[in-house]
């Protein structure tokens, strides 16, 4: 038989290559921001288009290349950062690997224009699919301007893969972050669709991770600062009470290098122990230093991972200087009278012994039944509706049992408050099915001809609101109540792009934005649903819901939106339940089009039949 194998040609190697380094826009992004920083620029600016999918330019003012290196750039193995198998444990740069700009440019338009510092002129080449097409002398200013159009144009089923811009673009906005809290001293402006959505000055760390995540940060930050002979430690963390319900804002570096390192984010929990609520993380900008040859980058295409000599001595290190910080700095709140005050945590729990930040946040006067009427006669047996809420409503105090008026007007003649001999005897009389129970304020159990059903009232609220809030979103007839006093909302520029992508969804649940600027939300008016103390806990989940979702192409915001609501809206475990509440649950749960499953895809409710009690009995 004849030979077979053959060597592949480059433009074919090129391709299969760029199907590691590139998987999407944001990809791009940071090898060019990447490569800028390697080439020295104090100065960077990225535009794009359509979430980086028509175009991602970077611009820069570094050491520029010579014309033979700018064709040589786009070589595979090409790179001026490594010389031997040596340097790859001595790394000072990002790069190294020489396969960036060979990969982009065998699935890309690109051009190239550079120049050095003391050259008249530089050079400007334009390639497509690895294919030079023009190479020319040209009047460029010093550094290196990057444009890659099109990515994708020969795959198209790369290109189809791409989610949506909403989506694509949060992913080059956390590459963008990445770089740019690597780099505080280094000027980076962010352009989309000819928008300016970041323009950061060359500063020092703290006021970059201020001018990334918004004013309000810079109360929240507590210093890390800690040097031995193995590591250097320096940062923020933030404090305690703010740390998130999802998904926290966690960064660390490397050597200037944006990692992830799942054992050191232990090791910043573990000394967040005991002041974070379950389920709560820390936001943590913390930077490591340590000496090259200790670390190994190389372990994974993309370089996010990092492996370390001594992990464990970093563990204990890391945990040990968090924990000093945070024992050091959260000390007296500091108020500030610029805030609105509803969004802090009530500074009176600040000084109770066991300080819990908030979990979940229901208005206490928000009433899902509210179209029930009420008893005007309630028996207090117990504390209601407040068992999971209580942290967060500045309004009431925890010990003076003045919030308790709170709930004056509200039913609680309820099973689970059975003490009065009376209710146990109307219980007991009761023997007609749709009677309801309550049980550990967890549950509800009612009668049903068959036997009976127990229904889990948080997961079963999930369901009816969910079916609400899609219903009314989708056919767009959402009641909105106008605000006396519109809301400033203050949020990150991230999120602030977000909620302008999502801008038309939300109004079409009833939200109205009477302004959005870079880092505020100006809100007229609110779904009916929600009360306004909600609000900015609600578009916060909302947001996090929508990072952590990472839908496909097709997405509409409409579901995880109404998920979302749903979610943060529903009544908690530790809710006491009138009688007429729990029914009105019920039925509720009931009419709806899917009633066995939550939002979320957990069962609502299980059944026992009769039979199904009687063979429990026969054994
Ligand atoms: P690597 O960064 O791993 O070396 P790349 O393919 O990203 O590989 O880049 C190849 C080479 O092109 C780099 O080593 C560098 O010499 C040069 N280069 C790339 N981008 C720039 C830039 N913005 N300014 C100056 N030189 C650059
Ligand atoms: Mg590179």
């Amino acid at each position: 038989m004849s030979d077979i194998i053959q060597l592949l040609p480059d433009h074919v190697a090129n391709q299969i290559a760029a199907g590691e380094v590139v998987q999407r826009p944001a990809s791009v992004v940071k090898e060019l921001l990447e490569n800028a920083i390697d080439a020295g620029a104090t100065s960077i600016t990225l535009l794009l288009k359509d979430a980086g999918k028509t175009l991602v330019q970077v611009i820069d003012n570094g050491k520029g290349m010579s014309t033979t290196d700018a064709r040589l750039c786009f070589e595979r193995h090409a790179t001026s950062k490594i010389k031997n198998a040596e340097d790859l444990f001595n790394l000072n740069t990002k790069g190294f690997r020489g396969e960036a700009l060979a990969s982009i440019a065998a699935i890309a338009h690109v051009e190239l224009k550079t120049k050095q510092e003391n050259e008249e002129l530089g050079t400007c080449i334009k390639i497509e699919g690895s294919n030079v097409v023009s190479q020319d002398v040209t009047s460029t200013p010093k550094g290196t301007s990057l444009a890659v159009k099109n990515l994708f144009y020969n795959i198209p089923a790369r290109r189809n893969f791409l989610k949506s811009d909403t989506v694509e673009t949060r992913h080059i906005i956390d590459e963008f972050q990445r770089v740019a809290l690597a780099h505080p001293n280094i000027a980076f402006v962010l352009h989309h669709n000819n928008n300016e959505v970041y323009n950061l000055k060359s500063s020092n760390l703290k006021k970059r991770i201020v001018s990334i995540f918004g004013n309000k940060t810079n109360e929240k930050l507590v210093p890390v600062d800690e040097h031995t002979d193995i590591i250097s430690i320096k940062g923020f963390v933030a404090k305690p009470e703010f740390a998130k319900k999802k998904r926290g804002e966690q960064f660390f570096f490397v050597n200037d290098r944006f990692i992830k390192s799942s054992y050191l984010n232990h090791a910043v929990n573990s000394a967040f122990e005991g002041l974070l609520e379950q389920g709560s993380h820390p936001t943590y900008f913390i930077y490591f230093e340590v000496p090259p040859n200790t670390i190994d980058i190389n372990i994974h295409p993309t370089k996010t991972e990092v492996k370390f000599d001594n992990e464990k001595a970093l563990y204990a290190i890391i945990r040990a200087t968090v924990k000093h910080s945070l024992g050091q700095y959260n000390v007296a709140p500091v108020l500030d009278f610029n805030r609105d005050a509803t969004l802090d945590t009530p500074y009176d729990f600040k000084n109770k012994p066991s300080v819990s930040t908030p979990k979940i946040i229901v208005d206490p006067t928000f009433n899902p039944f509210k179209n029930e009427t009420l008893d005007k006669n309630p028996v207090q047996t117990e504390k209601p509706r407040t068992s999971s809420t209580k942290t967060y409503q500045s309004n009431f105090k925890k010990d003076t049992g003045s919030w308790e008026s709170l709930y004056a007007n509200l039913k609680t003649e309820s099973f689970s408050s059975t003490n009065t001999q009376e209710e146990l005897f109307e219980s007991e009389k009761e023997t007609e099915t749709g009677k309801t129970f309550q049980v550990q304020k967890k549950y509800i159990l009612s009668t049903i001809k068959s036997g009976v059903v127990l229904i889990h009232q948080t997961l079963a609220h999930q369901r009816v609101l969910y079916e609400e809030y899609l219903e009314h979103i989708t056919v767009k007839e959402a009641n909105s109540q106008q605000l006396l006093f519109p809301i400033n909302i203050s949020f990150s520029t991230t999120d602030i792009e977000m909620i302008t992508g999502m801008k038309a969804d939300l109004e079409s649940a009833g939200f109205v934005f009477n302004e959005i600027t870079r880092d505020t939300v100006v809100i007229g008016g609110i779904p009916t649903s929600i009360s306004e103390s909600q609000i900015t806990l609600i578009l916060e989940q909302l947001l996090d819901d929508i990072k952590l979702e990472v839908p496909d192409a097709s997405f509409s915001h409409f579901d995880v939106m109404a998920k979302s609501f749903a979610k943060s809206l529903a009544i908690k475990t530790g809710t006491v339940l009138s009688g007429k509440e729990q029914e009105t649950l019920v039925n509720n749960l009931f009419s709806c089009k899917e009633p066995s499953v939550s939002p979320l895809g957990k069962p609502t409710f299980k059944t026992l039949t009769l039979q199904e009690i009687d063979t429990i009995f026969s054994k």
